[in-house]
């Protein structure tokens, strides 16, 4: 079996405890590896606030910041096909996906980069003559990222790449589902020579969690995961009262009105919720149709559902792998099954096969009949698209909003203005019209209501890894007068 360590003050460990993590594919142990302890956390913030503290990482000149997070990306991307090929095997997400990902996360690295440089402090024009006042951007301190298992490089690194180009040192916790890939990612952090203490990864579940997001030295919380798991953490950062951003998941409207391009708009369907087998947070679960092409949108994803190749993650023909965890294919298992009960039509799918492994094939339900059923108002994270039909365009934004979450949205129109009437309606962090699941370092993403608060790339990310120290510097020699007197 592999064997995978934790990092931690610059140096490898292998844990106190260990455990085995399975092959989704197969069900069987094939790596084990370490499962952080309270005190294993304990000893990663503190490292992490000693790198701080000391200067060993915000006193380098933003420059040289951005010249280690250069390395790091030509790193990752030299690295890519074996950090694919670990992911694949740990978390099941198939080759085809994650080679194209990870060699992606390398820009994101590059983007933060660049960056580093480039976050500027700014100089007021204050209303007092013998004052100067200027703004300084300055590192927020020990950051406490949280990622869970589906993308754990992808969502790190929109992490760490801000955090680090602001300055801050990072203990980034590994979700204890399909931990590998981001312990071989410490291997290529050590490797680019970052100072002892400016990153530390460990992988651990909800007590190494806990420790991380209420411990007194943490100072901004980003985490990724489930709205569930977010209550916790908020309730967590009572005690250090840490700034927190949430990137959490999603049902997310899906609407193709019957002016658009049926087939573009079918691929993009496909690849909303079967891609990834469905272990996206931008997944378009929901999908609204016009009510006048329903039936023929509806067999055209049927045919493209039913021959999806479903087989190996690691083989490059497969489009759909196994879920993650048995427990996610068990609790989609039964979500299905509550949402017949309410009502819903199985159109194809719905059935875990006899196979070893965590499969579950492409699913698809017609809710016309359901309005309450759970498939239209709960995240699955799988490979299950929920269908509604609507009838003119003020019903398909109602519905569209008529969700709890708020994260992304896709349009399907060749009405220009409706387009531009849909965004404008929609409530979520992204609106994609004519595309989907298409995501860049360049522009932020996020979500509100359950979906989530705060943004993630883009500049506005780095800024939120900086708080503002104001500064007034008095040009007079003059005594200061009337010391009572607020000047
Ligand atoms: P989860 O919330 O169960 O776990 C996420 C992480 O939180 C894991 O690392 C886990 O160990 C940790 N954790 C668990 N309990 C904790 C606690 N008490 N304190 C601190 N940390 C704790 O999520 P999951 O099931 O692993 O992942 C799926 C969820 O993530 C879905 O809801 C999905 O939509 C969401 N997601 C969101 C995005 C986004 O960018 N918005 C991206 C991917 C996934």
């Amino acid at each position: 079996m592999d064997r995978f360590q934790h990092y931690i003050d610059g140096a490898f460990e292998d844990g106190e405890t260990r455990f085995e993590s399975l092959d989704p594919a197969t069900g069987a142990p094939w790596a084990e590896v370490p499962m952080a302890s309270a005190g294993d956390v304990e000893r990663a913030v503190e490292a992490a606030h000693r790198a701080f503290r000391s200067g060993a990482w915000p006193g380098l000149t933003s420059t040289a910041r951005g010249k280690l997070l250069f390395r790091l990306a030509d790193l990752v991307q030299a690295a890519a096909p074996r950090l694919a090929e670990l992911e694949t095997r740990d978390t099941g997400k198939i080759i085809r996906e994650t080679s194209a990902q990870i060699a992606y996360v390398a820009e994101y690295y590059r983007y933060y980069a660049g960056l580093a440089d480039k976050i500027e402090g700014a100089h007021l024009p204050i209303d007092k003559p013998d004052m100067e006042v200027w703004l300084r951007r300055e590192p927020v301190g020990v950051v406490a990222a949280i990622v869970p298992w589906n993308s754990q490089l992808f969502l790190s690194a929109v992490k760490l790449g801000p955090a680090l180009a602001a300055g801050c040192t990072v203990v980034l916790k590994a979700s204890e589902d399909g931990p590998a890939p981001l312990l071989e990612f410490a291997r290529l952090v050590h490797e680019a020579g970052f100072p002892a203490g400016v990153v530390n990864i460990l992988t651990g579940g909800p007590e190494a969690g806990q420790a991380l997001t209420s411990h007194p030295k943490v100072t901004h919380i980003a985490f990724t995961g489930g709205p569930e798991t977010a209550r916790h953490i908020v309730r967590a950062s009572a005690a250090n009262l840490a700034r927190t951003s949430l990137e959490l998941g999603g049902k997310s409207p899906f609407i193709v009105f019957e002016d658009a391009d049926l087939d573009s708009a079918a691929n993009a369907q496909v690849s909303g919720i079967f891609a990834a087998t469905g272990q996206s947070c931008v997944a378009g679960s929901r999908l609204l149709v016009q009510r006048s092409i329903k039936e023929d949108f509806l067999a055209r994803l049927t045919e493209r559902a039913e021959r999806v190749r479903i087989g190996a993650p690691g083989d490059m023909a497969t489009e759909v792998g196994p879920l993650c965890t048995r427990r996610q294919r068990d609790r989609i298992e039964a979500l299905i099954a509550r949402s017949v009960a309410a009502g819903a039509r199985l159109v194809t799918g719905g059935r875990a096969p006899e196979t070893a492994g965590f499969y579950f094939p492409p699913t698809i339900l017609d809710c016309s009949a359901a309005p309450d059923a759970p498939c239209l108002s709960d995240e699955f994270f799988g490979p299950v698209l929920s269908v509604l039909p609507f009838d003119t365009e003020d019903d398909a934004l109602a519905l569209a909003n008529d969700t709890a979450f708020g994260l992304a949205s896709g349009v399907f129109t060749r009405n220009l203005t409706r387009a531009h009437r849909m965004i404008r309606g929609i409530r979520a962090g992204v609106v994609w019209v004519n595309t989907y699941r298409a995501v860049s370092p360049i522009a932020p993403f996020g979500g509100l209501g359950l979906s989530g608060q705060g943004r993630e790339g883009g500049m506005a990310a780095a800024l939120d890894y900086t708080t503002v120290k104001t500064v007034w510097l008095r040009t007079s020699d003059d005594p200061i007068p009337d010391p009572f007197v607020m000047r």
